[in-house]
């Protein structure tokens, strides 16, 4: 299976916006940040579908064919974060779109929040599957000497059938990891989540540890996971995609999610694979020349919650959490 979908360039709207930050309840993080409306990477797993369905926008084929650029968005950050009732709380970037998506490269509004947020001593983390970061590693070291930063990298598989099938706009997993060691060698912490795992497609031992061991060849700081999450707008899409090429595992998975979530007792057993599997590739911080803020000004985990930040404890932390989006239960 080596299908491939062709994808139509998207039609960029570029719209202003009245705000930059959006409060976030729920979360390992207090503020959310996204240049973009809609994903161009069209992800079939993508969560937003169900947020999009909801919104009674186009949640299907239609999803990431029209993106909206917040042109002024830097301009807007930069104001909020100059009101002195801004209590320099951790931002996450990526909970909502890719912030390097292929428009970044045009419009360069993730650089520009970088530079912001940086400048405002505010700690912020990236959650991408776009190589197209390491453009940004100027701006990246020169923040991370100010404040707390992290970025994650979603890989959820080395297998190139189901990345095509799953991820039709995305660059290759080993792109994405030759990234990440890019960061890791300019100083940044940069890790890998295997998000989102696929019950019985992308969660089996040995597909694991190829993860496990890839990122930590790549220098990976941490590595995290999360398991599929299919709601209702992502669930239609995911299947009916899925069903085109593997009808007995969209039959199978349709009947293992009786509701939006894996069930507590199967989503255990597949984060105490992936702690064992942490454990045995040895993941942890191998910077040798870690940038880190001078001083630090508070102390940070990988979410930007406080918290004593060790890979293992970090794993374990994020059991459940997603970078983005998913609800607490
Ligand atoms: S990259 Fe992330 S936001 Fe974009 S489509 Fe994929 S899962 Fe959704």
């Amino acid at each position: 299976m080596e299908r491939r979908t062709h994808l139509a360039r998207p039609r960029y709207r570029e719209e202003p916006c009245k705000s930059a930050l959006t409060r976030v309840t729920g979360m390992p993080f207090r503020w959310s940040l996204n240049p973009y409306v809609g994903c161009a990477h069209r992800c079939t797993f993508c969560y937003v579908r169900g947020f999009e369905q909801r919104a009674q926008r186009a949640s299907g084929e239609g999803y990431g064919a029209s993106i909206r650029v917040k042109t002024n968005l830097v301009e807007v950050l930069e104001g909020e974060l100059r009101r002195r009732s801004w209590r320099r709380e951790a931002v996450a970037m990526g909970t909502g779109t890719d912030p390097y998506q292929p428009a970044e490269g045009e419009y360069r509004l993730t650089r520009g929040c970088i530079r912001a947020l940086g400048a405002a001593r505010t700690p912020f983390s990236i959650v991408t599957r776009g190589p197209l970061i390491v453009r940004d590693i100027d701006v990246l070291q020169e923040a991370a000497r100010r404040v707390e930063v992290t970025v994650h990298f979603s890989v959820p598989t080395l297998d190139r059938a189901i990345w095509r099938h799953t991820e039709p706009g995305t660059a290759p997993p080993h792109q994405r990891l030759r990234a990440v060691r890019a960061l890791v060698d300019a100083g940044i912490r940069a890790g890998v989540g295997m998000a989102p795992l696929i019950p019985g497609l992308t969660d089996r031992p040995e597909q694991l540890v190829k993860v496990a061991r890839a990122a930590r060849d790549h220098g990976a700081t941490h590595l995290w996971s999360r398991t599929l999450y299919l709601a209702p707008g992502t669930r239609e899409h995911f299947l009916g995609e899925l069903a085109r090429v593997w009808p007995e595992e969209a039959e199978r998975l349709d009947g293992l999610y009786r509701t939006a979530y894996l069930d507590r007792a199967r989503e255990d057993a597949v984060h105490d694979r992936v702690a064992s599997v942490i454990g045995e590739a040895d993941i942890a911080d191998r910077r040798t020349h870690a940038i880190e803020p001078d001083p630090p000004d508070i102390q940070l985990g990988l979410w930007g919650t406080p918290s004593e930040a060790r890979p293992g404890r970090d794993a374990r932390l994020e059991r459940g959490l997603m970078p983005s989006a998913r609800p607490p239960r």
